[in-house]
């Protein structure tokens, strides 16, 4: 079915659900108005929908065979990726100075949004290359800049994140890889790294690299981690490409989904070694990671969205064709669509919550993060930065793991047409698991938020957060409108559960840290309820407030109920896993471990 992009849906839970509207009341995007914002949002979701969508299924079934050290891509997707670049998609919110266009991240996230719903595979790798760009713009030298900043903020290049090793994973500390100083200013590195996303394609005619190795005296661990750029091809002064430089992918993987991003074994050092250029300083790699760590983080969650959404939308179609059995509350004989029977509309409105409610907080850390990067003064952008890094693993998170569970869900709509491959049902559960696994896995999110997040600032942030979620709930309240049901409780109930858990969790850090970390992932999930359901309840609140019938005041106020009634009323059971059930995690012995 051919993939819609709801950009009005969109633009409404930007404005109301994440704050865009009070973002850009308060002067936070300068002349920035509104109808810019939707304009764009027009754009990119035409050009989802025309341009990105359509490659989706052909990229499944083709792949990306290999050949000799080259990566063909897929029918269409060279001409698709000309046009994403000339379009000017790829510099969206990149440095102006270099050919971008320096739009908010918000609004970045609600056009990645549609592209990630278009194609997955094919949006990665742009998404690295935003990432590789503003590494390079913030720790980069000028003269680095001046050769391929420009190159990669406009597409005519593309950047890879080259972490991985066999032995270092989640653990990046341990990773091997031989830089060695040249004598020259440059350097040259010598090692493997392993299932690098877009690390040969035939799209662009050189590719950058960003690559983490280790100086010979480097101290162990990640601080003795420095960050290279590793041209394919080497760059001569007036800017032509020269030498093949002593980097080449050695082989791609054959994987469960995303088969149309190539993931690639690279091998540098065959000749003596790669020639590579330090960025920021040596051993100081780690902390220019962090720099895109946050927005990289939230690109991958906005992944898990986007593909939730495209899977919602085609169960919603199928099931309003699909006619199966008749109603147990109806007289007649006649077969039925199955989007009327409860268990479907269930389905579909479980689907429907957990994509939208993923959403508002995807959006919401986007501009916390815009906040953190233009706030008006410093204590605005550290309260801005403050509230992006609460958030990020929240965003990366809950938005992959609920990707996945829609998708799955999605397949379940289908009944047996959604194993068959035919549908394209499948291929969105088989895309989506990826999200949970790469830029940090969800289990090290989960660790992150508990170990890292709660407790910043002394927990004066969480708390800061959970008394705007409260304020949310006294607006449904104010309300007062049946409609919402049992809305305000429940998500009382969820704060509170959420409150409870966090004040364990900031005591049992310092008593007993294993006891925290058993409920890290439980107590991540009761975060994104309190914080989706309240979200999604603004935005119900706003859409019957605004009396415009584009915004589906109806509709939302169903969402949201569901949200709160079904799916929020599960955080005080997962409050009990967190803070009374720790020991039922770290106590006995691995069942079956020798
Ligand atoms: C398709 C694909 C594309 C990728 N693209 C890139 C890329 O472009 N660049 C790049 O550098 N990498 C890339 N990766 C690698 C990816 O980021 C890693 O696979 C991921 O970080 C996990 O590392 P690992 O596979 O070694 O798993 P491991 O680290 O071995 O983890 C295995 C399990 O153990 C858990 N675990 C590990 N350590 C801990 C701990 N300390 N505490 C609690 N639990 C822990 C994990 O959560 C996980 O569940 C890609 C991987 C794939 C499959």
């Amino acid at each position: 079915m051919p993939f819609r992009a709801p950009v009005a849906d969109i633009a409404f839970t930007l404005k109301y659900a994440a704050g865009l509207k009070a973002a850009l009341a308060e002067g936070l995007y300068g002349d920035l108005g509104e109808d810019d914002i939707d304009a764009i949002l027009e754009e990119a979701g035409k050009f989802t929908t025309n341009v990105i969508a359509p490659l989706n299924a052909l990229g499944d079934t083709h792949g990306t065979p290999f050949k000799d050290g080259v990566v063909t891509t897929p029918p269409g997707w060279k001409e698709a990726y000309r046009a994403w670049a000339s379009a000017g998609w790829n510099g969206l919110s990149g440095p102006s100075d270099w050919g971008g266009q320096d739009l908010p991240l918000s609004i970045n996230a609600a056009c990645n949004d549609m592209w990630n719903a278009g194609s997955m595979a094919f949006i990665i790798g742009p998404v690295l290359t935003m990432a590789a760009f503003e590494a390079l713009s913030a720790h980069g030298t000028d003269e680095l800049k001046t050769i391929y900043l420009e190159k990669l903020v406009t597409g005519e290049w593309t950047g890879t994140m080259q972490l991985t090793e066999p032995q270092a994973g989640s653990d990046v500390g341990a990773l091997r890889t031989k830089a060695e100083r040249a004598g020259d200013g440059s350097y040259r590195l010598k090692g493997q790294k392993i299932f690098i996303t877009y690390g040969e394609h035939d799209l662009t005619d050189n590719i950058i690299h960003f690559v983490l190795a280790r100086l010979p005296d480097a101290p162990p661990g990640t601080k003795g981690i420095s960050l290279f750029l590793v041209p394919k091809f080497l760059v001569n002064k007036d800017g032509s490409l020269g030498e093949r430089n002593d980097v080449r992918a050695h082989s791609i993987e054959h994987k469960m989904g995303i088969h149309a991003s190539p993931t690639c074994t690279m091998v540098y050092g065959d000749h003596g070694g790669a020639v590579g250029y330090l960025i920021g300083k040596e051993n100081a790699g780690m902390t220019c990671m962090f720099t895109m760590m946050n927005n990289a983080r939230l690109s991958v969650g906005i992944g898990g969205v986007g593909v939730a959404e495209r899977a919602t939308q085609q169960a919603f179609e199928y099931a309003h064709e699909r006619k199966q059995g008749r109603l147990a509350s109806s007289a007649s004989n006649d077969s039925v669509p199955i989007e009327l029977h409860v268990d479907v509309k269930r389905m579909l409105m479980t689907m429907r919550a957990l994509t939208n409610a993923a959403r508002t907080i995807c959006y919401a850390t986007a501009i916390a993060l815009d906040r953190g990067k233009r706030g008006k003064d410093d204590a605005a952008r550290k309260s801005g930065s403050d509230r992006a890094a609460l958030l990020t693993p929240v965003a990366k998170a809950f938005s992959t793991d609920i990707g996945t569970e829609v998708a799955s869900i999605g397949v379940q709509v289908h009944g047996g047409m959604g194993y068959i491959e035919e549908t394209g049902a499948a291929q969105h559960y088989r895309d989506a698991r990826i999200a949970q696994i790469y830029e940090g896995t969800n289990g090290i999110q989960a660790i992150d938020l508990v170990t890292r997040k709660v407790s910043l600032n002394g927990g004066a942030t969480v708390k800061a957060y959970l008394d705007e979620l409260r304020q949310s709930v006294e607006k449904v309240r104010a309300a007062n409108d049946p409609a919402f049901g049992m809305t305000a409780k429940r998500l009382d109930d969820a704060i509170a559960s959420l409150d409870r858990a966090t004040q364990w969790i900031l005591i049992q850090l310092a008593k007993n840290p294993d006891a925290a970390l058993a409920g890290a992932t439980s107590y991540l999930r009761m975060f994104a309820h309190a914080s989706g359901g309240c979200m999604l309840a603004e935005e119900a609140v706003a859409a019957s407030r605004s009396g415009n019938g584009a915004a589906h005041s109806g509709d939302r106020i169903a969402i949201a109920r569901f949200f709160a009634e079904t799916i929020a009323v599960q955080s005080p059971s997962l409050e009990v896993s967190v803070t009374e059930s720790a020991d039922a995690v770290t106590g006995p012995a691995l069942p079956g471990a020798a």
